[in-house]
């Protein structure tokens, strides 16, 4: 399996202030651990080419879009709020612009067959972004974008996206639910599954098991085994009858043991699991195609290995 990875350096200059746990370090932190894992060596790597952005249109309105660049700061000027906990500085515009071409560019490279699966290390992150504002250190939303490209650059019919950060994706719901019009009558071909400590932020969460949306909340005291099972019981069953062509994934890794965001305690060899599982379905109808983004994950240590982990799955080491 050829996988690779996809960022470009200036997506760790986005910068929303002194100790905020979503900075640049994160990405340094996880190519420590691919050179030290001897995975630099296995995967190919590129760099991300900024989005053209009329593809942001795939995702999200004109008006916001408009709002964001119109309002973006430059060199010396003072950083523009776009919402709550999303912070612009002088190099935010830069950065979402190679974020959210990561996603595109991982998409043509799994399409073409050059990559069997990718993994972006993208920031700012994006699942928390709707399709008409941003929030939770979001702007616009990277995987909603990536999965409406490749349905409308290479015609596929069913494009599932699985979010197992600890937070609920809202955005992706948002745009799944009200810019793409998916019901449960017509799923305009997208199945998107989230699981996420509840309560937690951002909290206005509907419990679903219903496609296009299968969200399941976990409980603050979750371990590694509740998790399986409650994925195995909810999003599996659901992933099979759908037959993804290709499979998106919000890759946030703050539900760790070891990170502060979250109470939720998974290990490392839980996001190996998640990923040895949807590897297994893509393989049936997709290929094994896999488009991986990073969202959230801010302790440093187990954000590197975690990654490391997602990886090697996605390897099949
Ligand atoms: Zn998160």
């Amino acid at each position: 399996m050829t996988v690779g990875i996809i960022g470009h350096y200036r997506c760790g200059e986005h910068d929303m202030g002194e100790h905020h746990p979503e900075n640049g370090k994160r990405l340094t932190a996880i190519s420590d651990q691919l050179i030290r894992s001897g995975l630099d060596y296995v995967v190919r790597q590129f760099d991300s080419k900024p989005i053209d952005k009329r593809l942001l249109l795939l995702a999200h309105t004109q008006e916001h879009i408009d709002f964001v660049f119109d309002n973006a700061p430059n060199e010396g000027e003072e950083n523009f709020t776009v919402g709550p906990d999303s912070v612009m500085n002088a190099k935010t515009h830069t950065s979402i612009l190679y974020s959210a071409g990561a996603g595109v560019d991982a998409v043509d490279l799994v399409m073409n067959g050059s990559l069997s699966a990718a993994f972006c290390t993208t920031r700012p992150p994006g699942h928390h972004a709707e399709h008409d504002k941003g929030m939770g250190f979001c702007f616009f939303n990277n995987v909603a974008i990536a999965a409406a490209y490749a349905k409308q650059e290479y015609g596929l019919k069913r494009v599932a996206i699985v979010d197992f950060d600890v937070h609920h994706g809202n955005g992706t719901e948002d745009i799944i639910r009200n810019h793409f019009n998916a019901t449960p009558e017509d799923d305009k071909g997208y199945l998107f599954c989230s699981s996420y400590e509840y309560p937690l932020y951002p909290f206005e969460i509907i419990e679903s098991d219903t496609p296009p949306v299968i969200n399941t909340p976990l409980a603050a005291t979750t371990k590694g085994p509740d998790f399986r099972k409650a994925i195995t019981e909810h999003w599996l069953p659901a992933l099979r009858k759908f037959k993804p062509e290709i499979i998106f994934i919000s890759a946030g890794f703050d539900a760790h043991i070891e990170d502060d965001m979250s109470q939720v305690s998974l290990t490392e060899g839980d996001y190996r699991w998640i990923t040895d599982e949807l590897k297994t379905i893509v393989q049936e109808h997709g290929q094994g195609r896999i488009v991986s983004m990073l969202e959230g994950g801010y302790h440093l240590g187990a954000l590197g290995r975690s990654v490391v982990a997602h990886i090697n799955g996605l390897i099949g080491n």
